[in-house]
């Protein structure tokens, strides 16, 4: 049932001009370099895009995991052909550098939530939990913060609150796998028919949760790579699966291990260019306000930098400026008051020593 995938009346409006024009609505649940599995209201079909489509698309018009398309069947072999894709309610984009030129590429498609996990063992970064967020936001879809192996902190409450502080509004989930503890509030976050992903460094633990919500390991799926044409490695699979609860899970191994975003520089890597741009003002410390020799009002004059996206690395600059410096308060006033627990401890133990003299 394509209701399962997400479909709704919204998504039957925007798809009518399709529908008098006699083709099927599908979600692409698979991409394997050219070759699309899509999920339709009978089966699950084996796809292409349209000659046509691959010509006019460019990178972004190009079916990604998570898309709503548009099928014409092929009854002789039972294949369908992708004419066109439904306009997107989010997206995650990375930046990939190819060949020296810059492409965009669609991540996941129409995601409604994006966990972003870090785990408890290690020291909690604020800073990255903010950058990973910041991309998060991003994608337009609505942010979750996980944070994993619970069982292995001395004081999973105190570091959850922390990152709560620092972002007020987004909601924090601790989980331990290994205790199957917070599971369940984990997937509380998003609905029946709404698709999540999770994205994180390596290692903290984000396939052992997908292999839980699928009561199944899928290494195997992971081993899964192949040698693009350059004869470098790249992982070509993408999945989206259908969770016991109802929710879609859009695992792909492009946002898993590739990591969608170095931790280290999250705007940067969505906003390099620009990122170069303040780089190579005239001066320094560049306002890109009035000064003379100032790359970024050069690049707009120049129409190489639309207004707009400028208007969205300044706030987004802004955002994560101020989100840091909230970050570090919280982490100073956390300090403080263990500081300030320490020296009442010690208080006490002096006062009970006095006590025992007397
Ligand atoms: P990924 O790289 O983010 O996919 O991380 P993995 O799922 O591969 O997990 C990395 C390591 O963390 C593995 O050795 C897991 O067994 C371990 N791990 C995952 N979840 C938990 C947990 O809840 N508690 C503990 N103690 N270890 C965990
Ligand atoms: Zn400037």
């Amino acid at each position: 049932m394509i209701e399962e995938y997400g479909w709704s009346d919204r998504r039957q409006t925007a798809f009518a001009e399709h529908a008098l024009a006699g083709l099927t609505p599908g979600r692409v649940v698979l991409q394997h370099r050219d070759s699309y599995l899509v999920a339709t209201d009978g089966a699950e079909l084996k796809a292409e895009a349209s000659g046509r489509l691959v010509h006019e698309a460019g990178e972004i018009g190009y079916p990604a995991v998570g898309d709503w398309v548009a099928l014409s069947l092929n009854p002789q072999d039972g294949s369908a052909t992708i004419h066109a894709v439904l306009p997107r309610d989010t997206a995650l984009v990375r930046k990939a550098a190819v060949d020296s030129t810059r492409q965009l590429q669609i991540l996941a498609a129409n995601i409604d939530v994006v966990f972003v996990v870090t785990s408890m063992n290690a020291d909690l970064n604020l800073r990255r939990i903010q950058r990973y967020l910041a991309a998060a936001r991003q994608s337009g879809a609505r942010p979750v913060v996980v944070l994993t192996k619970s069982d292995l902190s001395a004081d999973p409450e105190r570091q959850a609150a922390e990152i709560a502080a620092s972002d007020p509004g987004c909601p924090v989930v601790m989980v331990s796998v290994k205790q199957s503890s917070g599971l369940d509030a984990l997937l509380d976050q998003v609905k029946p028919g709404e698709t999540c992903v999770l994205i994180g460094s390596s290692g903290v633990g984000k396939s052992s949760l997908v292999n839980t919500f699928l009561n199944e390991d899928r290494m195997a799926i992971r081993a899964i790579r192949e040698a693009d044409d350059q004869g470098r490695h790249t992982t070509s699979h993408r999945q989206l699966v259908l969770l016991p609860g109802g929710q879609l899970i859009l695992d792909t191994p492009g946002i898993r291990e590739v990591g969608l975003i170095d931790a280290e520089d999250g705007l940067n890597t969505v906003f390099d260019d620009v990122e170069v741009l303040t780089r190579s003002c005239r001066f320094s410390d560049c306002g890109h306000a009035t000064e003379p020799g100032c790359a970024v009002n050069a690049a707009i004059a120049d129409g190489s930098l639309a207004p707009e996206r400028w208007a969205h690395f300044q706030k987004l600059t802004l955002e994560l400026a101020a989100a840091e410096q909230k970050a570090e308060r919280v982490a100073k006033a956390a300090e403080k008051r263990r500081l300030a627990g320490q020296q009442k401890a010690y208080r006490a133990s002096k006062r009970d020593h006095r006590g025992g003299l007397r």
